[in-house]
Order: C-alpha cells, then sequence, then structure tokens
C-alpha cells in the first residue's frame, strides 16, 4: 500500500502532463474559429470567443470582462474581421505575453465585391475620386494582407471555404503543439480527424451544387465571397459598401432580381433583413437566413449548400 502511494506520487513528479490540470486559455475572434480551436485543441485547451453568438463582427466592441478575460489567455486567434483591426492593439496591450496567430496567413485572400456608387446623396463625385484613387493605390498592396489600414478591401469572411479551414486547422494544430509540445500527439490526431471532416464536408457541397445550371444566388451581406468562390457561385450583394442600399441601388437590385428571376433572398441574423425584405415583397420571392457564424460549421454549411440549391431551383 505504502509503495503503491508512493509510485502514484513518483508518477506525478515525472510526468508534467498529469500535473498539468490547466488547459490552455486561447481566444478566438469569431464562432467557427473558435470550433476549429475545439476541434484540434480537445481537452487541452479552454476556448473563448470574442464576438459572441448574435452580434456583427464588423461593428463588435468587447467587453470590460472579456478584455480582462484576455490577461489569462496565452494565444488569441484572428480571423481578420473588421472589429480586430479596430482593438488589435488593445487586445495585445491587455496580455503583451500573448502570441497572436492571424488565420489569414497563407491565404489568397478574396477582394470584397466592389460596389458601384449608385450616386444617391451629396458629394457623390467627392467620393468616387476618392475612392478610384484608393483603388489604384490598391494595385500594388495584394501581399500586404496585414496591413491594418487597408484591411477593408479584403473579404474578411475566409472560413466559409472547407479548404482554407483545413489549412487554418494545420496552423492551429501547429500554434497549439508548439505551446504544449507534451500534447503533439493529441493535436495531430484531432487534426487528421478534422480534416477529414472538411474534406467529406468539401465533397458533399460539392454534390449538392455542382449540377445548378443557375450559379447566381442574391444575400444582404455579402459573408459568401470564399464559398463562392471554392464551389463557382456568384454572390449578388444587397448591402452597399457596409451599408444599406440606397432607393435607387434597390430598385436597381429589384430589377436584377426579377431578370434572373431569383426567389429567394438570403440574410444572416446579426443584420437587419429590412431591405432584404423590400426585394422579397417586390418580386413575390422570400427572405430565408443562413449564418455564416454558426458553431456547429460542417453541419451549418451543409445547410446553406441546400438553402443555395434549394433556391436555385425553379
Ligand atoms: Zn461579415
Amino acid at each position: 500500500m505504502r509503495h503503491a502511494l508512493l509510485l502514484l506520487l513518483l508518477v506525478f513528479a515525472v510526468d508534467p502532463s498529469v500535473g498539468r490540470t490547466e488547459p490552455l486559455h486561447v481566444f478566438a475572434g469569431v464562432v467557427p474559429i473558435r470550433t476549429f480551436v475545439e476541434k484540434i485543441g480537445g481537452e487541452q485547451v479552454d476556448a473563448h470567443v470574442m464576438v459572441r453568438p448574435g452580434y456583427n463582427p464588423h461593428t463588435y466592441d468587447p467587453t470590460p470582462r472579456q478584455i480582462a478575460a484576455l490577461s489569462e489567455a496565452v494565444l488569441y486567434i484572428r480571423a481578420g474581421v473588421p472589429f480586430e483591426h479596430a482593438w488589435v492593439n488593445r487586445i495585445r496591450s491587455a496580455n503583451p505575453a500573448m502570441q497572436v496567430l492571424d488565420v489569414r496567413s497563407g491565404i489568397d485572400l478574396h477582394r470584397m465585391e466592389v460596389h458601384e456608387h449608385d450616386g444617391e446623396g451629396g458629394g457623390d463625385a467627392r467620393s468616387r475620386a476618392g475612392h478610384d484613387g484608393h483603388q489604384d493605390h490598391h494595385g500594388h498592396l495584394a501581399d500586404h494582407t496585414g496591413d491594418d489600414a487597408h484591411h477593408h478591401e479584403f473579404d474578411p469572411h475566409v472560413w466559409t471555404d472547407p479548404r482554407l479551414v483545413k489549412h487554418m486547422a494545420g496552423a492551429i494544430r501547429d500554434k497549439l503543439t508548439a505551446l504544449d509540445p507534451e500534447h503533439d500527439k493529441a493535436y495531430a490526431r484531432r487534426y487528421r480527424a478534422f480534416a477529414a471532416e472538411l474534406d467529406a464536408l468539401d465533397r458533399d457541397i460539392r454534390s449538392l451544387l455542382d449540377g445548378l445550371s443557375d450559379r447566381k444566388f442574391m444575400v444582404f451581406h455579402p459573408a459568401w465571397g470564399y464559398f463562392a468562390r471554392a464551389y463557382g457561385l456568384i454572390q449578388v450583394p444587397i448591402e452597399k459598401d457596409g451599408k444599406e442600399p440606397g432607393p435607387r441601388a434597390l430598385t436597381a437590385l429589384i430589377e436584377q432580381a426579377r431578370r434572373e428571376q431569383v426567389k429567394v433572398i438570403f440574410v444572416q441574423p446579426q443584420f437587419s433583413r429590412s431591405s432584404a425584405e423590400q426585394v422579397a415583397r417586390a418580386i413575390g420571392g422570400r427572405v430565408a437566413a443562413i449564418d455564416p457564424l454558426a458553431a456547429d460549421y460542417a453541419d451549418n454549411l451543409r445547410r446553406v449548400a441546400r438553402q443555395i440549391a434549394g433556391a436555385a431551383e425553379r
């Protein structure tokens, strides 16, 4: 009995993984990224999210409690969503020892759909000139994706393409392994399982969407640029430069929707659906919700593919 106890004490003394009961505190910018962290980290991580469910990542303000909680974190996983550009310095200064992993690195970033200005409101000529100047300037910035001054040109919704998520999952595995080498095998094993899940998801989405003859879908907020690029679809956004469209732009969209026999206008729960409802009413169509920020990543993306496929049916 005494020997057994001694042996037990020795085991605790020599194996640090037995002694380390605290999981790694990791913060993710948005819910899907938290899901990826949980997939790879399992019980070795305690994963938190900045943009809480139901909130909009374009305008989010972290709470004081969240900023305080960052002091416990060893890692912040940045998705590149707009609130992070405004908050990155405060996030870093809340915990200078915390590492920051940007999941966009190594990804060919997609530019946001650039909208024609619809000619409404004052000062349009000036804003148009300003916009064009900006575009020219941007010609050389394609490889400066980490440059916070220029973030708004790039579509931040990188996680809507499962193949890009596989790339991100590899980066998350590598980072967790570097922070916690004791559990390298567990991270590697969970990565392989998640990668297989993502491959299956990609195949399922392809088979749901491959046969569609109508490749366009209309959506209020253009969160599906990477999804559309991956599966050969065309996303038609209602939102113009991050704002509700004015009456003239709305009329043009309604005409386009009629011409292209659009039946469904997609919205997401974190945004207003009033413009989408106006278009839907005018064309005798309906509004349907698809959520790029859902926690059940793979099942949600299958639902999204099914909904887009259903909307294209005549
Ligand atoms: Zn968005």
